[in-house]
């Protein structure tokens, strides 16, 4: 008899986050939390000490670094506290002789990120999208030469915009790339630290990936409190105290079921096909308007609103019939947000499109 608790229900999830991840990585970590490995043991009662669950940390560290093509002179660590707490782990690892971040501002989370540089240094904003609201992301700014790393956001997950290009000059470059982690190809080169919460694309809240390079650890001109030191979790092999088992099981096997369909080229082909099926409908619906400058449009989360706002119930009550989820834009943008994340079925962004095309149709 099939176990109805694990049947999935047909909702299309557009939700930011926390997000969607494939029905066999649910199924499969729900079934570890009653018995891990045909343990007779479920995977939060054994000791993270345990040969089985250093496997697990091994296999997704080893993940991580195949899918993402990671050089051997960086490190790969789970540790906690979320992307917001990496927003001061960031600041604290990498603060020189300058005392001084330059933080490129294109979003609330960037905001908040140059904010924590000023608990033990100065955060310096390079340039900000903020006086169209983070409609676009800055070019052509100067670094000048008062800095001692540069911060960015790669993905602006609640104003839909994304950085195509990373800078790559000489200045150590941080990011911030919770919401467009594994959706396309990267050059782990071009950065010094990245930093990741699990809940955007990679597993269920509760980790944070950092990806740093061996020789930025331990050379900070601050010191460090221990559980925000890089070096210490590097040391002990990302396993200082007790990490949070359950979200990085999850991760594993969401990074294993990434690896399976194809890795990052396959990934980043479908999102780019989900997320240009839904802009052409906006730019081709007379309904509809993109929030977000065309050159900078985000591949995970594709803002828009409707030029008419009488419409807007109507709207939201055919998303609800076809059993959409999670559509209603940030409140500091309004709108629509469709967040299409590496697990989102093209499937679902079909139906999605199928019913601002019905709508026009209605309207028409
Ligand atoms: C969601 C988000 C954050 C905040 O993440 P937490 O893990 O909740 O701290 C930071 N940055 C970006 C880009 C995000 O999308």
């Amino acid at each position: 008899m099939p176990n109805k608790k694990l049947t999935m229900s047909k909702v299309h999830n557009f939700s930011a986050g926390p997000c969607i991840l494939p029905k066999e990585v649910f199924e499969k970590s729900a079934e570890s939390i009653l018995n891990f490995n045909d343990s007779g043991l479920s995977l939060i009662e054994i000791s993270h000490r345990s040969k089985d669950f250093i496997e697990v940390m091994e296999e997704a560290r080893k993940l991580v670094r195949e899918i993402l093509n990671v050089p051997d002179n960086y490190e790969v660590l789970f540790l906690q506290g979320g992307a917001s707490l990496g927003f001061l782990t960031a600041a604290y690892n990498l603060m020189g002789k300058k005392k001084t971040g330059g933080y490129l501002i294109t979003g609330s989370w960037a905001k908040k990120a140059a904010k924590e540089a000023s608990f033990m240094g100065n955060s310096f904003n390079v340039a900000s999208s903020e006086n169209k609201n983070f409609n676009y992301i800055p070019k052509g700014y100067n670094l000048g030469d008062n800095i001692d790393y540069f911060h960015v956001t790669s993905n602006n997950t609640i104003f839909g915009t994304q950085i195509k290009k990373f800078y790559n000059g000489n200045i150590p470059l941080a990011c911030d790339m919770s919401s467009d982690i594994f959706s396309r190809e990267i050059n782990i080169k071009d950065f010094d630290l990245i930093y990741a919460g699990a809940q955007k694309n990679m597993g269920p809240a509760g980790t944070t990936l950092y990806i740093c390079k061996k020789d930025i650890l331990g050379n900070s001109s601050v010191p460090i409190p221990t559980m925000l030191d890089l070096k210490v979790h590097a040391d002990k092999d990302s396993m200082f105290n007790t990490p949070p088992v359950f979200a990085i099981y999850s991760s594993m096997l969401n990074l294993r079921w990434l690896k399976n369909i194809g890795g990052l080229s396959y990934i980043e082909n479908q999102n780019n096909l989900k997320s240009k099926l839904i802009y052409d409908q906006i730019d081709n619906n007379s309904l509809f308007e993109g929030t977000a400058n065309i050159e900078d449009r985000s591949s995970m989360n594709v803002t828009f609103s409707l030029l008419e706002q009488d419409l807007n119930e109507t709207f939201e009550k055919m998303l609800k019939d076809a059993s959409i989820n999670g559509l209603k834009g940030h409140r500091s943008v309004g709108g629509f947000r469709a967040s299409i994340y590496n697990a989102m079925p093209i499937e679902s962004v079909s139906i999605l499109v199928d019913i601002m095309k019905e709508l026009e149709n209605k309207k028409g």
